[in-house]
């Protein structure tokens, strides 16, 4: 799991920016390490999508590899698709401060 530390905000829904409940995200991290990714509904517009493609700035996000940068400036939106293309399509982004 890749986690921001104490920026964590929990994502919010790409309908209508309903923010998930961040004690349901957080309790679905466990299955979600053993495999099973979550799936949410937003509980104001019923919007479904598993967690990892719920729209975050601050979430966690459950994966197998990463690629971690230390004191660089924002990455550009080209920058994260070809990343994500280049791991076969599926990438988020977790951004913390240490
Ligand atoms: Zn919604």
């Amino acid at each position: 799991m890749y986690d921001p530390e104490e920026n964590y905000e929990p994502p919010t829904c790409a309908e209508c920016g309903t923010e998930l409940d961040s004690r349901e995200h957080i309790d679905a991290v466990e299955p979600w390490l053993h495999g099973v990714e979550p799936t949410f509904t937003c509980g104001q517009c019923g919007w479904s999508a598993l967690a990892g493609d719920w729209p975050m700035t601050w979430g966690l996000a459950v994966g197998d590899i990463a690629v971690s940068l230390a004191n660089w400036t924002p990455m550009s939106e080209t920058f994260i698709k070809e990343v994500s293309r280049l791991r076969g399509g599926r990438c988020g982004v977790v951004r913390a401060r240490y």
